[in-house]
């Protein structure tokens, strides 16, 4: 929960002037606060050539039996055909997503259809932020599901997530902000938000690696949940290997949002305003 009572963004403020606010402030603090960055992009592939085989697979395997609590199991047995059908559905499918530059489209054919989605009745959007690219001197620590998105710490002023968190008209009531250090923890949020909230459709705006992306897919469709995976750059997880340390908080490599990306982010952002 944020620390502070007065938010940049707020009903009474235009969008432009609170993002400026945003980013003069944060430009100042690097001066002073300089954060642990990336000084460039490695060129890495989204998913290795070895690790891309199988991938269902794997993903299958990964999420049923790394699971010391049964999360997958016990969701999926609340509603075994229902499930089954739909998870099946989207596996036939040569991809279980469409792409739009750094956005993965589930259950949706573009960002407008998105945008459309979200000002309709009875919508609960969950916006959630991989752990990977918290800074390293996150003050809530980079392996956890907290984000205490403090305007008066230095981090978190300079932080993507902190500025879309903040950005967010969470006041609404239907924004749900996730910040996510397992495949498991967001699996079971998901589950419980859809069984809290059984007359809301589930959107969802999510960043993770390409390689999550691809091989989670199928399980979001499973639960019909629309929406957005966000493609990270910069020290992604591209094999099993590094994916499973990474679920493990081993994870010394940092991810980041391309610039491009924010902007697109922070633009569907804008839309919940409206
Ligand atoms: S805003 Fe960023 S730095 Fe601050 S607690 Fe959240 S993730 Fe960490």
């Amino acid at each position: 929960m944020t620390k502070n009572k007065l938010n940049i963004w707020n009903p009474q403020t235009p969008w432009e002037i609170s993002e400026k606010a945003w980013d003069e402030k944060s430009s100042i603090l690097n001066k002073s606060h300089p954060l642990k960055i990336l000084t460039s992009l490695p060129k890495m592939p989204g998913i290795t050539e070895e690790t891309a085989k199988g991938l269902q697979y794997k993903s299958i395997k990964y999420l049923l039996f790394e699971d010391p609590k049964h999360i997958f199991l016990h969701y999926f047995f609340k509603k075994p055909f229902k499930y089954a059908y739909h998870f099946i559905k989207s596996a036939l499918k040569k991809r279980s997503y469409k792409r739009d530059k750094d956005f993965f489209l589930y259950g949706i054919d573009s960002v407008e259809t998105f945008q459309t989605e979200l000002k309709k009745e009875n919508r609960l959007l969950v916006v959630g932020f991989s752990y990977c690219h918290k800074p390293y001197e996150c003050p809530s620590g980079r392996f956890s599901a907290e984000c205490q998105r403090d305007l008066d710490n230095p981090v978190c002023a300079q932080c993507f997530i902190g500025k879309a968190t903040h950005a967010l008209p969470l006041f609404k009531g239907n924004i749900q902000p996730l910040f996510i250090p397992t495949i498991h923890y967001i699996g079971e949020e998901l589950f419980k938000l859809k069984e809290k909230h059984p007359d809301k459709t589930l959107l969802f705006l999510i960043t993770a690696c390409e390689m999550t992306l691809e091989m989670f897919g199928n399980w979001g469709n499973m639960i019909q949940a629309k929406g957005i995976g966000v493609r990270l750059d910069g020290r992604i997880c591209n094999t099993m290997k590094a994916f499973e340390l990474s679920e493990k908080g081993i994870k010394p490599g940092l991810t980041v949002v391309l610039p491009e990306t924010q902007q697109r982010i922070l633009q569907l952002i804008k839309t919940l305003w409206e």
